[in-house]
């Protein structure tokens, strides 16, 4: 059974991620979401959260495990078992990104290739960068993300995430 590593920072997991995770598993035995705990960047939400929101996305595809990880990416793929690292590519903005660090993790351990899924046209600019700001301005993010990440981020920014908006004094 071929094993593939799904890396990420989820932070939340979006509806572009799901999608990359299902077509991965529609190619591999099994795919393991990989939430990585110390990235660099500031987080929204901690690593039990995006760990929890990722398995409650992923739920419906029966070979996706989630787990979360410390250290370099290559390492817990080799820990896995995993013969590849799982990308996904939105724009061409993300190849150069991805690239430097397939060559990089190619040098760190040679035997793990890395394979770049392109996302479904209509999560082509969907970043969880954008959502997390969508989301807090109190934007509709029902079409960028699964039920349960709708639920966590109304609960943390609390407010409807999907009012009408269109400002009052602009009604007809
Ligand atoms: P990282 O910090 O490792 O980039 P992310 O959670 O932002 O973690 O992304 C994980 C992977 O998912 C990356 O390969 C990224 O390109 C991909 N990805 C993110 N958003 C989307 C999307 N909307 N469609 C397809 N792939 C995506």
């Amino acid at each position: 059974m071929t094993i593939v590593l799904y890396p990420g920072t989820f932070d939340p997991i979006t509806r572009g991620h799901v999608d990359i995770a299902s077509r991965a598993a529609a190619l591999f035995g099994t795919v393991v979401v990989g939430v990585y705990d110390t990235p660099n960047k500031s987080l929204l939400f901690d690593t039990a959260t995006r760990v929890r929101l990722a398995k409650g996305a992923l739920t419906h595809i029966e070979n996706v495990r989630v787990i979360a990880y410390q250290g370099l990416t290559v390492d817990f793929a080799q820990e896995c078992g995993a013969v590849a690292i799982v990308r996904g590519l939105r724009a061409y903005s993300d190849f150069e990104n991805e690239l430097q660090m397939a060559h990089q993790n190619r040098a760190l351990r040679p035997l793990i290739e890395t394979v770049c899924l392109m996302t479904s046209l209509e999560y082509s600019y969907l970043s969880s960068t954008l959502l997390r700001e969508v989301a807090r301005l109190g934007g509709d993010i029902r079409s960028l993300v699964p039920e349960n990440v709708e639920l966590e981020l109304e609960a943390r920014f609390g407010a409807e995430t999907h009012h009408d908006a269109i400002p009052r004094h602009l009604h007809s």
